[in-house]
């Protein structure tokens, strides 16, 4: 059986009431599969790591509740579960925050919460999370309801910590590492060593039989000069499962003058280059400007995406600074209330369309207080709907 009539059959009998969906949500759905082949790891059927397993309860989560229900709340989250990290990397979304971090109980309410609202995928970030000594157990209780996945440096990690988290659920799992060349990665990473710490913990993963991928972020530069065609052939030679690919954002200051930012044609380029690697052998590779770009599910952030950094502030997504409320203060649903009203699904991505409005409501620390993100909001600008968000339509608020 080929691996699309496979993740199509299995999809559907996990998952039968997607058949109430409209036609055009199934034929995109199909086409969508079409563009990738799935993989079983333990039992799980995976497109890529960015959705849940297709034969998972939390998969079918989605279907009920954001495809064929009318839930107003996110799909996707990320929790910051520790600010610490040993890592410096000049492009970290978490530069420039600081605060209190939440303590373990404060991070299991929200999970609790989160799940509430209908998150069916939650990524845990930092900082490096394995530095928070109650990951296994926050995983156990995020795998209740959710697709779990960890972003991770791989610093600090053991054999008996992989196989912790395996028992408590986690989905998949991806290791940092942005260059082929050691001294380049340590550089970017401000940290000696980065490169094989790296290649040890995915390693350490693999050997557990945990979904194994690599996260990369790569810049301008790197992208031009057909660096990127290089860095996947280098990735597909580790025996990864899948390269998730992201490009340098505008989150932190050192970005805003757009250095290093990269084009709508570096987007495009790696889009298309996407979908020829993944009509072959071997890893995944899953670029996150193809999955939330025009022709599929386009920027979430605000409307199906919500992050949640170790502070506990409240972001449309990790990658924009900007806080609509602190959950210790209050309820995460009650900040959410507040900020998905002033955000549209939009085919292009809401921080690189919008971050040269932060420099003029930055008054020192990041996130951007409550106040000024409101104020700035009324400057954002949104792009026409996504391919998905279209057929979806009417179905949310602003969509
Ligand atoms: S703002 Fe950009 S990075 Fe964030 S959810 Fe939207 S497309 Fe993704």
């Amino acid at each position: 059986m080929s691996g699309f009539v496979k993740a199509i059959t299995t999809s559907l009998a996990t998952n039968p009431r997607i058949l109430w969906a409209r036609p055009a949500v199934n034929l995109f759905l199909a086409g969508y599969i079409r563009k990738f082949r799935p993989r079983s790891v333990g039992g799980q059927l995976i497109l890529h790591s960015h959705l849940p397993p297709l034969n998972s309860p939390a998969y079918a989560r989605f279907v009920d509740e954001h495809i064929l229900g009318r839930s107003q709340g996110p799909s996707h989250a990320q929790i910051g579960v520790t600010n610490a990290c040993p890592q410096n990397c000049g492009y970290c979304y978490n530069r420039d925050r600081s605060g209190e971090p939440m303590d373990t109980s404060t991070i299991l309410r929200i999970i609790r919460e989160l799940q509430q609202m209908g998150v069916v995928w939650l990524g845990l970030t930092g900082g490096e999370p394995l530095l928070n000594p109650d990951l296994a157990h926050l995983v156990r209780k995020a795998a209740e309801m959710c697709a779990v996945k960890l972003f991770t440096t791989g610093c600090g990690l053991t054999p008996s910590l992989a196989s912790e988290l395996r028992q408590a659920g986690l989905f998949s799992v991806s290791v940092s590492l942005d260059h082929w060349d050691p001294e380049v990665h340590d550089r970017g990473r401000g940290y000696a060593g980065a490169y094989s710490e790296a290649l040890r913990a995915i390693e350490v993963f693999r050997a557990q039989g945990i979904d194994t991928g690599v996260s990369s972020v790569l810049s301008g530069d790197t992208i031009g000069a057909e660096g990127s065609q290089r860095f996947l052939a280098f990735l597909d030679t580790l025996g990864i499962n899948e390269a998730w690919i992201s490009e340098v954002k505008p989150s932190g200051r050192e970005s805003w003058n757009g250095q290093g930012i990269c084009t709508v044609d570096d987007r495009k380029a790696l889009a298309v280059l996407q979908d020829r690697y993944n009509r072959r052998k071997g890893m995944t590779v899953n670029y996150l400007g193809h999955f939330e770009g025009a022709r599929h599910f386009g920027c979430n952030a605000g409307t199906r995406m919500i992050y949640v950094d170790a502070f506990g502030e409240v972001n449309p997504c990790v990658f924009t600074p900007i806080s609509f409320g602190n959950v210790k203060k209050r309820p995460v649903s009650e900040v959410w209330n507040d900020m998905t009203p002033l955000f549209t699904p939009s085919s292009s991505c809401f921080a690189n369309e919008n971050y040269p409005l932060y420099s003029r409501y930055d008054t020192g620390s990041l996130p951007i207080s409550p106040e000024g993100s409101s104020a700035l909001m009324r400057e954002a600008v949104f792009r026409e709907p996504a391919r998905f968000q279209r057929i979806l339509k009417g179905r949310r608020r602003g969509s």
